[in-house]
């Protein structure tokens, strides 16, 4: 058996939110993680430029992860000019993790678009991940994408026993309470003037206000 797993969450956090919050939170408790680190990405291949600058974006995790012991924050693809890869990242964190098993953490949807990230077969090898489905959901192969079947199928544990067994190469799902928040529906709420409180932390929320973030 190997030691307490160390969580993994990437994203844009453009801006970050109660669903990213309880994504953490419940895969920390029901994967049995010892912690979870917050990696706020820098420039995003995949996707459209984020709309605020990633100084901005780490500053929102930093308040949003403050006050949690079991929450920290990764600054390295935020403050790099590169491209942020996650490959990369996780051969990074691989190397300063030994043989202690890393769980790459995400949401049923950034799961199913995984053939789509650079390098992404690699990413087996580096981290177990866990995937945040609804409840009653289990994640079934033969709804992935053909090539996401063949490479994940034979590697799906129905137990989080499974992350401790090995430093990577699993993947397991876990129930997570439904929230629909995302970021763009915060971007054009904040854009329209609109309140968003109650689906962000406070801090974040203020932040946004003084820095006069996200308004047309
Ligand atoms: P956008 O709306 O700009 O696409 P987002 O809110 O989905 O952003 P990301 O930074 O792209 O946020 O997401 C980072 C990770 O958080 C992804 O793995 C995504 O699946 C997950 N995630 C985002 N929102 C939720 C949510 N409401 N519930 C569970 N997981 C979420």
């Amino acid at each position: 058996m190997h030691e307490a797993p160390l969580g993994l969450i990437g994203g844009t956090f453009d801006p970050v939110h109660y669903g990213h919050l309880r994504l953490a939170e419940e895969a920390r408790e029901m994967l049995g993680l010892a912690e979870v680190r917050w990696i706020p990405a820098g420039r995003p291949p995949h996707r459209a430029v984020p709309r605020v600058a990633a100084a901005h974006r780490l500053e929102m995790v930093r308040r949003a992860v403050a006050g949690n012991a079991a929450f920290s924050v990764d600054d390295a693809e935020t403050t790099s000019d590169r491209p942020s890869y996650t490959v990369t990242t996780l051969e990074r964190l691989r190397a300063e993790a030994g043989q202690r098993p890393l769980v790459l953490l995400m949401g049923a949807d950034a799961f199913l678009g995984l053939p789509a990230w650079h390098r992404w077969r690699e990413l087996f090898e580096l981290a177990h991940i866990g995937v945040a489905t609804r409840p009653g959901f289990a994640l079934s192969p033969d709804e992935w994408p053909a090539e996401l079947s063949k490479a994940g199928a034979g590697r799906l544990g129905s137990d989080a026993a499974v992350l401790r067994t090995a430093p990577a190469g699993r993947i397991v799902g876990f129930d997570m309470t439904p929230l629909s928040i995302s970021a763009s529906l915060l971007r054009a709420q904040l854009a329209a003037g609109s309140s968003v409180r109650y689906l962000l932390p406070d801090p974040v929320r203020e932040y946004i206000d003084r820095q006069q973030l996200y308004r047309n």
